[in-house]
Parts: C-alpha cells; structure tokens; sequence
C-alpha cells in the first residue's frame, strides 16, 4: 500500500525550496521503489488569499490523511495588517495543534565543510550533530490558568501555569530514548528540578523510562548549565530532552551554533510517528523570487521524514550523503558562501543534489 505526502508550500520562499525538497523526494522515492503518492495543499497567506483562511478545512482534511507533510515556511509583510486569527502563522500552529504533533525534533549539524559558519570557533563546532527533542504541545505555553488580572490594590499581574502530566512527560520521554537509540546512545534531560516541582516529576519520569533502555545512557543537566555548556562545548552532547520552553530557547541556540539557519531541518510528531517536516527558517520576504535561497534545509527535512515516518532510512542516508557531497564540491547558496566557494542558485543547489543521488545509483551499479 502507498504512503502519502502532502505537500504544503505556503509563502515566499516556501514554494522555491519545496520544489527543489519535492524533486529529491520523487528520485529517492524511484531510486528505493518507495510507493508514494504526493497531494498538495494550501496554508498560510496562499490559502488566505485562495479562500479567507490560513488554514482551510480541506487543508486539514489533507493532512489528516496524510502519512507525512513536508511544509515550506508561512508568512510575509503583506499580511501584517490582517487580524491576529487570520495571520498565515496561525495556519501552521492551528494545523500542528490539530494533528497532536507534540515531540519536535530540531537537528542541530554542522557540516565540517561549513565550519567557518559559525559564530563559535571552528574547532569547538566542526562535525557538531546534535539532536535537541523538545515537547510542542504542552508546558507554560499552554498551561491554564494564564492571563493578566488587575488585583485589589490596582495593580496588574501577569501570570501563566507551568503544568506537565506524568503521560505527557512519558510520551516525549519515549520519543527521546527512541531517537537516542537510533544515534548514539546518550540522552540528555534537560530541567530545572532545583527550583521548579513540574521538573522534578519531569526528572522522576526520565528515570524510570531509563530501565527500559538500558543500551541508552541517561544524564541530566539544569536548563541553565545547558545554555553554558552549548556554547561552551556543544559536541558532548547526542541527545538533549526538554518541555516546551526550554526546548524554544535551546534549540534556537543549538541553531545559531551552525551559523547556518538555510541548513537546518525539522520534524512535529504524533503519537504514531506521523510527523510534519520544515525547515527551521520562515519565508524570508526580503529574498522571494530571486533564485538564492538556501534549499538544505528544506531538502533535508525530506530526510527526516523518510527516517522517521516513511520507514525509509536508506533513502534518507542517500540524501544526507548526496548534501554533503555538493557541500564537498564546494557549492553555495549565498547565506553558507565564501570566497573560496562557487556560488549557487535555488535551482542549481537542487541540481546539484540531484546529481550526486545520481552519482551515487552509479556508484552503487558499478
Ligand atoms: P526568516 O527565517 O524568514 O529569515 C531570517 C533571515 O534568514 C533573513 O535574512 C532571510 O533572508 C534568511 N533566510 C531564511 N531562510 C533562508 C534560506 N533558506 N536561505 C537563505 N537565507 C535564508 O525569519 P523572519 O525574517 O523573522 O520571518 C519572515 C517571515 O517568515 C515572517 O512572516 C515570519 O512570521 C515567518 N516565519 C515563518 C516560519 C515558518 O513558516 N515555520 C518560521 C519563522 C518565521
């Protein structure tokens, strides 16, 4: 039976990087003899231009059916002016809302060929791969009660409520022992049981998970030490496990550690390994329609996808392979380019991916 993909380009440089995903996608589907069949869909300001909504029901209904999505990235200043409800972002929370898409897998690798990328020096993040599982759907993000309260004295009190059950904990644990495994065997669980009651039963749960991987090393850190030791030593981590706001802050920094936000890729998963997967950047109005921005990311996220919804790791170890391959010939989008480097196109740096899949059948053939 095939699997299905929907596919979601949404704004700006969201269709010109999920052209470039869609190609690889297709090749490596004929390459393995994947059976699958690719739907396309709307989200974002495309669907509200098309029907008054970001995220139209049929959209939904799509996704519903789908076995994975590949999504492009939402948004743009044209639509700044439009009622919060209606902006292109609220597509994309609303649809991962929908879909229980609670463990988010956010890859932070540094490809030694990009080394120079980044901020830290090239010897502290050179062949940096870490994989940072941060809860999505529960946490202080969605806590109840929250609000602003004017109290008795007159004064205002903001206030939110950091709450996470055991089978919420439990539910991510899960996926980051599994993930863990698939690597290199070291999970990190990152918390501030120190000061606050819902880590301490965070850690209490980690522990107990721990008995039944026991191939899975389990350390944990307090959330401030992790923010030193990223940046101070990042490659001692495999693994790292969080709730939901101290996985937004982490990750985003694990990010910034490659310098290199065109090459970061992304997973949302489900309860049944259905997962949405995107490119960790937005829809970069300020360089649409001009053939240069940086695909990896979003062609990567293919990858993800295939390993971790589509049971398909072969494939996604062909295109992991054929990325860093371009990257050897020395190929660049702007966003990665430096002098010594030859630059690159949308297209051409989708090109080139495709050739080196193809190279590789040959290779394989021989
Ligand atoms: P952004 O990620 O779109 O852009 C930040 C910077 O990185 C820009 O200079 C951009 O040119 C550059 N950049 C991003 N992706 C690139 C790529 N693939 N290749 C080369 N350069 C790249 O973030 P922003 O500017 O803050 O947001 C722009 C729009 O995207 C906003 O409307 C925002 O709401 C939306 N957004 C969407 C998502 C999403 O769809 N998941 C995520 C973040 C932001």
């Amino acid at each position: 039976m095939s699997q299905r993909v929907l596919v979601l380009p949404g704004d700006h440089i969201g269709p010109e990087v999920v052209e470039q995903a869609r190609r690889v996608l297709e090749k490596v589907a004929q390459d393995f003899r994947l059976a699958l069949e690719l739907d396309e869909g709307l989200i974002g300001g495309a669907a509200l231009e098309a029907s008054g909504v970001p995220l139209p029901d049929q959209t939904l209904e799509q996704a519903r059916q789908a076995d994975a999505i590949l999504l492009g990235a939402v948004g743009g200043p044209e639509w700044d002016g439009v009622e919060r409800e209606l902006r292109p972002e609220r597509g994309l929370l609303k649809i991962r809302s929908e879909l229980a898409l609670f463990g988010n897998l956010r890859p932070a690798i540094l490809y030694p060929q990009l080394a120079d990328a980044s901020s830290l020096r090239a010897e502290v993040v050179a062949g940096l791969d870490i994989l940072i599982v941060r809860e999505l759907t529960g946490g202080i993000y969605f806590g109840e009660p929250r609000g602003i309260r004017t109290l008795e004295n007159g004064e205002r009190e903001g206030y939110n409520t950091y709450v996470y059950s055991e089978s919420e904990i439990e539910r991510i644990g899960r996926l980051a022992f599994e993930s863990a495994r698939k690597r290199n065997g070291r999970l990190c669980s990152v918390d501030k049981s120190n000061v606050l009651e819902v880590t301490v039963l965070w850690r209490e749960v980690m522990e107990r998970l721990a008995a039944d991987y026991p191939d899975v090393e389990l350390s944990h850190m307090y959330v401030d030490n992790a923010a030193m030791q990223l940046v101070r030593a990042p490659k001692q981590f495999d693994v790292v496990v969080t709730g939901n706001m101290f996985g937004d802050i982490l990750s985003d920094a694990a990010a910034m550690l490659t310098g290199s936000i065109g090459m970061l890729p992304s997973a949302s998963l489900d309860v049944n390994s259905r997962g949405m997967y995107e490119p960790c950047h937005g829809s970069a109005p300020d360089i649409s329609g001009q053939d240069v921005a940086n695909p990896l990311a979003t062609i990567l996220s293919v990858a993800m996808m295939l390993r971790y919804s589509l049971a398909a790791p072969a494939a996604a170890d062909a295109i992991e392979l054929a990325v860093s391959r371009v990257l050897d010939r020395g190929l660049r989008t702007p966003d990665i380019c430096t002098d010594k480097d030859e630059k690159v196109g949308t297209r051409a740096m989708g090109d080139a991916v495709m050739e080196a899949l193809a190279t590789r059948e040959l290779e394989e053939s021989a």
